[in-house]
């Protein structure tokens, strides 16, 4: 038997071919093939405007530059998600500050993140965990009632719906991941999406250095008009060879999703009769991608998360736990002294993520599902 990933990217022939294109056409870069993915990215999540980048973690910090959070700032983020999420914030010279989350979402909500506010809180970052929608509506009437700019993590979340609507679609600035680890990818790539037009020609700006014209346009031209650079910029470009594979991704998405949702029902309906695993589920205002299948290890199931960890590795099935609490980590220790966090520190260590990918076949998610059950017999 080998080894059973907990994730396999699902690329083939033709992401092949879309990349060998763009190599045949001279042009790797940020260019022609970026500005289509933007296109066609934005009107599937229906966004106004995307703006493409290296990562997730890019235009996360892209958001909050162009939403003026800096020095003397703080922004309130779950400590419950990956470490990124509280990093962006650092970068731009901000406080991040840690809410709880909810414990059957994962997420934060707008009582979670109210317990937290100060006269100094300028944003609110919230984040689409394993692909499950946050409850937006409250969240967005609590930030307009402070004058608060809400950024939301969508890493997780291409595919998700909330209200039946892709979520990112009420937050002010959204970004996204196309990591392999996530649902659609690119290798490594990311996006950030916004209504505001102001916001997303200084992102695009931004990205590349803040150059007033970029390379793809000046290169339109044989004598280029001189470039100025009104700021500091940073390189935080995506390549027309990753944009390539994107389009395709792009096109099978709602196949895909519809993939995860299937092997995310045979799972909950496999653990409906394994006491004491919880695992993650549909919320009432929206459908995940179940981007990260998670469960919770409950106090009447014989092992606790790391030893059925353990088990699972005997059985040759790669687990993991589950999400990091941020707060737990040492760039954030001592901004989190104090910080009540029961829920956070109860899901991050209980929790873990089983193997689910597209092209998982009936017999290796059987072995999961017998691994978790003979495990929990054995009292
Ligand atoms: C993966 C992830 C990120 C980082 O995404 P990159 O594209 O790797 O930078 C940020 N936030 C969350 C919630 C994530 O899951």
């Amino acid at each position: 038997m080998s080894r059973l990933p907990v994730m396999r990217p699902w690329l083939g022939q033709e992401e092949a071919d879309a990349v060998a294109a763009v190599i045949a056409s001279g042009w790797v870069a940020q260019g022609p093939r970026v500005a289509e993915f933007e296109r066609a990215f934005a009107a599937r999540v229906e966004a106004p405007h995307a703006v493409a980048t290296s990562s997730c973690t890019t235009a996360l910090h892209l958001a909050l530059v162009v939403a003026g959070i800096g020095a003397g700032d703080e922004v309130v983020v779950p400590s419950f998600s990956f470490i990124a999420t509280a990093n962006a914030v650092t970068y731009v010279g901000a406080q991040p500050v840690f809410a709880d989350v909810c414990g059957r979402t994962g997420n934060v909500t707008a009582e979670t993140v109210e317990r937290v506010l100060t006269p100094h809180t300028r944003a609110v970052v919230v984040v689409d965990q394993a692909g499950v929608p946050v409850d937006l509506a409250p969240l967005r009437a609590l930030c307009e009632a402070r004058g608060l700019v809400l950024v939301e993590d969508a890493a997780c979340g291409i595919g998700s719906t909330y209200g039946g609507r892709p979520v990112g679609v009420g937050a002010d600035l959204t970004a996204w991941s196309f990591h392999p680890r996530k649902v659609l990818t690119t290798g490594e790539g990311g996006m950030l999406t916004t209504a505001r037009e102001d916001w997303a020609a200084r992102a695009r700006r931004l990205r590349e250095h803040a150059m007033s014209a970029g390379a793809a346009e000046r290169h339109a031209h044989a004598l280029a008009p001189h470039e100025e650079y009104g700021e500091v910029g940073f390189n935080h470009r995506m390549t027309d060879l990753q944009a390539a594979i994107g389009l395709v991704q792009l096109d099978r998405l709602a196949e895909v999703v519809d993939r995860r949702r299937t092997l995310a029902a045979t799972y909950a309906k496999a653990l409906d009769d394994v006491p004491g695993l919880h695992p993650v589920a549909d919320p009432p205002h929206g459908r995940t991608n179940f981007q990260s299948y998670w469960v919770e290890v409950l106090d009447d199931y014989p092992l606790e998360r790391d030893d059925l960890l353990a088990e699972l590795a005997r059985a040759d099935v790669s687990a993991r736990r589950g999400i990091m609490a941020i707060h737990l980590e040492r760039p954030y220790w001592r901004l989190a002294r104090g910080a009540r966090l029961p829920v956070t520190e109860r899901l991050s260590r209980r929790t873990l993520v089983l193997p689910l990918f597209h092209q998982m076949s009936e017999s290796e998610q059987a072995r999961v599902v017998d691994v978790l059950r003979d495990a929990g017999r054995a009292a």
